[in-house]
């Protein structure tokens, strides 16, 4: 028993080295992928805003078709004022003040719907102009990755093949229980007592009587707090040492 738990104290230190050597370019790939969300949004943004722009383009044609539509009617109200009896004129006047007050409206309209669109082209450029800047970021940041990739690649190797040789000494029960603990505990499976006598995963407490067993090294202790391997602190850091 006290030989497995060795070994997963080995497989631990190991991985943990894994983790410390692959951060950099793990630290880059985030920074990439959120970079790549970042895009994401903008370009949802940029369809909204397209599509925005599309209807204040529509409203403003729909304006100024009724512009010329008053404007036609206005010339025929001249000729007609220019025509007919005295009788009449008064009442085509005010007709006529009702359609200039119309094209009126009409023309601030369109001088309201001409600033919101340009609005938008202006935020338009600057959402592309963004997202540009972000893709060649992302190109360097990728640069970058590959280069750390390349300058970490050969002790990764070494280490995965250390990895795998302790693996192989491991009693799969063992391994397998490492490898779940692992995957569930961000990386650290194996931990020790505090002095308080806490779990120094989870923190909850460990009875007086595991902690001693703990000591004697010679079992498989599991937390059962967060089911991580309990080992006596000087396994751990005696081997931090080496
Ligand atoms: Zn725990």
């Amino acid at each position: 028993m006290f030989e497995d738990l060795k070994l997963l104290v080995d497989l631990q230190i190991i991985d943990n080295e894994i983790y410390q050597l692959t951060s950099e370019e793990r630290n880059t790939e985030n920074h990439i992928s959120r970079m790549k969300h970042e895009i994401e949004e903008s370009a949802i943004k940029r369809v909204k805003l397209i599509r925005k722009q599309r209807e204040l383009q529509e409203d403003k044609e729909v304006y100024e078709a009724d512009i010329l539509d008053h404007k036609r009617i206005l010339d025929q109200k001249q000729i007609d004022l220019d025509n007919d009896k005295k009788t009449k004129k008064e009442h085509i006047k005010r007709e006529v003040k009702k359609l200039e007050k119309a094209v009126e409206v009409f023309e601030e309209k369109v001088v309201e719907l001409t600033n919101e669109i340009e609005t938008i082209i202006f935020e338009l450029s600057n959402i592309d102009k963004n997202i540009l800047k972000i893709e060649k970021k992302i190109k360097t940041e990728l640069k970058k990755k590959n280069e750390i990739s390349k300058s970490t690649q050969k002790n990764l190797d070494k280490l995965l093949k250390k990895k795998t040789k302790v693996e192989q000494a491991i009693r799969v029960p063992f391994l397998n229980h490492y490898n779940r603990i692992m995957q569930i505990r961000n990386g650290i499976a194996i931990t020790f007592v505090t002095e308080e006598g806490l779990c120094n995963g989870c923190k909850i407490h460990i009875p007086y009587q595991l902690q001693q067993k703990i000591k004697l090294k010679d079992d498989y202790n599991i937390c059962e707090g967060c089911g991580r391997i309990l080992v006596d602190v000087d396994m751990l850091g005696n081997k931090k040492k080496k």
